[in-house]
């Protein structure tokens, strides 16, 4: 299949999964996630509607920046604080917060340059050493230092990798976790605070994610085919 039937294919999915819930389907952003992918690819997805791309390293943001059209950038991996600096002119949105230090270096660059970024904090529901993120417990402190020191971005929300399981259902209390602890502070009336995006959900169980409440998804093989690391 095409990347336009892939894309295609995958809102079918998405509409069906937020129905289920009685959620409008419009109201779950797709981000198509980039990486590994060049220009010509990820152009392709532009031409076939996609409005979102996700990349997960600052490299090759910046290797791919000039030859891609103009679309929403987001920075959903690990992001090192001395890294900021070269991508925050470039996004629109960094997925990946899970310290102080690092909100406090956004901060500083986004002052630097006259904006606000868009940021949401990460979150590790499993706890797994292998992944980043921040526990459900330690959120409102970061979230109350973060609105406190930061005053150059606007804290949009939560995102969360949960462990990968080829079975969906058996992930689904991780999701449920992440958006408990999303309704726990949605409502906070905060000028720098607008809970609006929880980012979860990936090829294999964004369906899942959707009906524990994800309204922004981050596909990437089941729009472009199943990544070639060796080319990197
Ligand atoms: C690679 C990646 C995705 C997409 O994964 P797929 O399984 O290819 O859909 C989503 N989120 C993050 C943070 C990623 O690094």
């Amino acid at each position: 299949m095409s990347i336009k039937e892939n894309i295609e294919h995958i809102k079918v999915l998405k509409a069906e999964a937020a129905r289920k819930i009685g959620k409008n389907p419009e109201d779950v952003l797709l981000v198509a996630v980039t990486k590994t992918y060049g220009a010509e690819k990820i152009n392709e997805a532009i031409d076939a509607g996609i409005k979102d791309i996700g990349e997960n390293k600052v490299q090759e943001i910046l290797d791919k920046y000039e030859n891609v059209k103009p679309v929403k950038w987001h920075m959903i991996g690990h992001l090192q604080t001395n890294k900021v600096k070269y991508i925050i002119d470039k996004v629109s949105m960094i997925h990946s917060v899970d310290s102080l230090k690092l909100a406090e270096e956004i901060n500083k660059r986004a002052a630097k340059i006259g904006i606000v970024m868009d940021i949401l904090l990460q979150i590790n529901p499993a706890m797994e050493e292998s992944k980043f993120g921040i526990t459900s417990k330690e959120t409102g402190e970061l979230l109350c230092a973060i609105l406190e020191t930061c005053t150059n971005v606007r804290v949009c929300g939560l995102m969360s990798i949960v462990p990968y399981d080829e079975n969906p259902e058996n992930v689904r209390k991780y999701f449920a976790m992440v958006k408990n602890t999303y309704d726990k502070f949605k409502d906070i009336e905060h000028n720098r605070m607008e809970f609006k995006y929880l980012s979860m959900g990936m090829s294999h169980d964004f369906q899942t994610a959707i009906e524990e409440g994800a309204n922004l998804i981050r596909v990437g093989t089941a729009i472009f085919g199943n990544r070639d690391y060796s080319k990197q």
